[in-house]
């Protein structure tokens, strides 16, 4: 953290321009990672989600960790295999036309999930014009009711996945046809899930429901994709998600369900990437309106819009910048209630609002945390056609500020 703290100072110290960057933390990255996927039990895998943030340095750093990743279109294909030629991968997401189906074959692709009766037969017809087997994992929304958490994908009407009651009929069409090979099932219903209890318990429901139909319609399977949802706790820093709980939990079902020689699969977006991610903007300026203190930032939600969607405050902590050139007095609050704004001409380009600061003045920094995933990757870059941020791949931070500078993985969008 405080290495985070000195790259900035120095890199203000270097170019005087007004900051605005977003900062990964390599090394936090690896860690967090590399101690998730080592404490899985056995017969579960880790699968990186790619749509939370898939910059080329964060795929090339996972991808020599983590068991493959999961992607939702042929752009996240290519992007896959421009890092390397045989990572697997799975491929999901409603909506998938004929040519990416194609070139999904083609770029090899482990397994595809299926979202409805209609793409099962269309995936076969295309698999077999090719000449191809194509290895898939039947996406199912479940009629259960699920835990509490931000997103819900299944247990309710959604656009994802087959419907339980429909379950049946999938099952026996995928067996039938020739194009396709039943590997098991994809049952991504939560995103944001706080509560490790709850998510064990969910993969508990999950085995279950598995078990059934294997044994109802006499299956041999591989798969149980329990999908991603793993929640970070943008509210309460300090209370994430309890990883040690959930695994502990997690042996014992998976123990007593006796799933034989069916592999576990979580594709985790968010857990594995947010905590890593820093968007770091210097305010621009100060002011008051209607009794309440705005504070303006280099950036703002065409950078980072996930407060803006999620419609929260999102946590920050003010990095005081000593220096000031001006021949004029430099604004400062004490002890106040801000709002943070940024640069684009709407109301809604709010990051964090009436929340108490000690201490804020212009030319300081506002570093917000946990943006490593679903940050920059689902933002309107090019509204109002502001520059964009810089983006630092920060490698060793063991390493004095003056000499991180080496570290950084040049990238260019
Ligand atoms: C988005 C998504 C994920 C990752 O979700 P997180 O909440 O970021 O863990 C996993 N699987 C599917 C099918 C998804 O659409």
């Amino acid at each position: 953290m405080t290495s985070i703290h000195e790259y900035i100072q120095q890199a203000k110290l270097d170019d005087d321009k007004a900051f605005c960057a977003f900062l990964y933390d390599m090394r936090a990255l690896t860690r967090h990672v590399q101690h998730r996927v080592s404490s899985l039990p056995e017969k579960c895998r880790m699968f990186y989600a790619i749509k939370a943030n898939s910059d080329t340095p964060i795929l090339q750093a996972l991808s020599s960790i983590v068991h493959g990743f999961e992607v939702a279109s042929i752009g996240e294909i290519r992007k896959v295999r421009a890092i390397s030629a045989d990572i697997p991968i799975l491929f999901g997401g409603p909506g998938k036309t004929d040519e990416e189906i194609h070139e999904a074959i083609e770029q090899k692709i482990s397994l595809l999930h299926v979202e409805s009766l209609h793409e099962l037969r269309r995936a076969s017809y295309i698999a077999k014009q090719k000449g191809a087997i194509l290895p898939i994992l039947l996406r199912v929304n479940l009629h259960s009711p699920l835990p509490e958490a931000t997103l819900a994908m299944g247990g309710r009407p959604t656009q994802f996945g087959i419907d339980e009651r429909n379950i049946g009929e999938a099952i026996k069409l995928a067996v039938a046809l020739e194009g396709v090979r039943l590997e098991g099932f994809h049952l991504h219903s939560l995103s944001n899930n706080l509560d490790a209890f709850q998510h064990a318990q969910l993969v508990k429901n999950y085995c279950q429901k598995v078990k059934e139909w294997v044994e109802e319609f006499n299956l041999t399977i591989s798969y149980l994709n329990a999908g991603g949802g793993i929640g970070v706790n943008y509210q309460q820093l300090d209370q994430q998600f309890n990883w040690e709980l959930f695994i502990d939990q997690l042996k014992p079902v998976l123990a007593s369900h006796q799933l034989g020689d069916i592999d576990i699969i979580f594709e985790c977006g968010r857990y594995l990437t947010a905590g890593c991610g820093y968007y770091a903007a210097e305010v621009l300026d100060i002011k008051q309106n209607h009794g309440k203190n705005y504070v303006i930032i280099k950036g703002g939600t065409h950078h980072f819009r996930l407060p803006v969607s999620w419609q929260h405050s999102h946590p920050f902590e003010i990095i005081h910048m000593d220096q000031w050139n001006n021949p004029f007095a430099r604004i400062e609050l004490t002890d106040s209630e801000i709002t943070i704004a940024g640069q684009l001409c709407t109301p809604k380009d709010v990051l964090a609002k009436d929340c108490r600061v000690a201490r804020v003045r212009i030319g300081d920094i506002v570093l917000f945390r946990y943006t490593g995933a679903y940050g920059w990757a689902i933002s309107h870059h090019d509204f109002l056609s502001h520059p964009h941020p810089d983006h630092f791949y920060i490698g060793t931070l063991d390493e004095t500020a003056a000499g991180l500078k080496k570290e950084l993985i040049a990238f260019n969008e």
